[in-house]
């Protein structure tokens, strides 16, 4: 009898462990979800759009509480274990802090990153997490709020069976041809959601291991110190394509360095308006099909896999 339920167990176990696959979902912008059946990550998740008001800096920029229920409830998201942030523009960090407070998950980024989060936790009242700068009981016994993680150039955290490790990188220039950088420097110390104030702080990139292959995700899109050393051998890369300086100069200095199996392309679609969750609206002269042509002729052992919102694609 204990030998069947032995067995029994194994069987269950072996079940479970063969339906936990290592997938991918793009969420929008830059936004990436990775989860393995036990552990889901969210990389730069963004669901706030700004509005014409905030670009002409006529209204802080802060969470659309409206717009992120929204999409967690299309995307059936109701759990994750941590958080991460590439860099501060609004278009990868406006959402984490509010984010990883509704999850109760670690938030992982640099000193800029804090300063949003604090930011969010006035806006919002969260307590402060216990034990982190409690000055008195009272204060650590209040409940868990954003556990903030201040990350580390080459070091490294564990989240279930994820190894998350950070690499500090160069943010592209958004007009290559002139290297002009949108919103340099880090944020302000008094940062008030101020549209302009979402600087571009530190910039990371990461390279992941999980028992189904290496994993590397970069916001950049051109060939960084270190590269050489971290991308190698990885199986599954995902690179933002939005500040490429070319087709050629992506493909021939970065990616096609490196043969990953699979490779996803980030920040590809219009995100100046609302987010289209049906047919992809893409920024323009972004090239997506040079770049898959180039891959298809050049790689062919990378396959090129362009997501749809929320679209899972397999990393095997
Ligand atoms: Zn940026």
């Amino acid at each position: 009898m204990r030998r069947f339920l032995a067995t029994a167990l194994w069987v269950i176990l072996l079940t479970a462990s063969a339906r936990a696959e290592l997938s991918a979902r793009w969420i929008g912008v830059a936004g990436l979800i990775l989860e393995d059946g036990e552990t889901t990550l969210l990389f730069d998740p963004i669901f706030t759009r700004p509005g014409l008001l905030h670009w002409v800096g006529l209204k802080p920029l802060i969470p659309d509480l409206a717009a992120i229920e929204d999409n967690l409830k299309f995307l059936g998201l109701s759990k994750a274990d941590g958080i991460f942030v590439s860099h501060e523009h609004f278009d990868h960090a406006v959402d984490a802090p509010w984010l990883a407070h509704h999850f109760k998950a670690g938030l992982y980024g640099g000193p800029s990153l804090e300063k949003i989060m604090r930011a969010n936790r006035e806006l919002y009242g969260w307590p402060i997490p216990k034990g982190v700068g409690a000055k008195n009981s009272a204060e650590k016994n209040l409940a868990q709020s954003v556990l903030f993680h201040s990350v580390a150039d080459r070091a490294d955290v564990t989240v279930g069976k994820f190894r998350i490790h950070f690499y500090r990188r160069d943010h592209a220039a958004i007009f290559p041809a002139i290297n002009f950088h949108f919103l340099a420097g880090l944020v302000p110390e008094n940062f008030q959601f101020g549209f302009y104030d979402y600087r571009e702080g530190e910039v990371w990139c990461y390279r992941i291991e999980h028992p189904e292959g290496k994993i590397f995700i970069d916001q950049g899109s051109h060939f960084f110190e270190g590269a050489a050393e971290e991308v190698k051998g990885v199986d599954f890369m995902f690179a933002g394509v939005s500040n490429k300086a070319s087709v050629s100069d992506f493909f021939e200095k970065y990616v096609g360095l490196f043969s990953p199996k699979i490779l996803v392309p980030l920040h590809f679609d219009f995100f100046f308006s609302k987010a289209n969750r049906g047919e992809t609206k893409f920024l323009p002269g972004i090239e997506l099909d040079q770049i898959r042509a180039r891959i298809e002729r050049d790689a062919p052992k990378t396959r090129f896999v362009l997501p749809g919102f929320g679209e899972r694609v397999l990393l095997k």
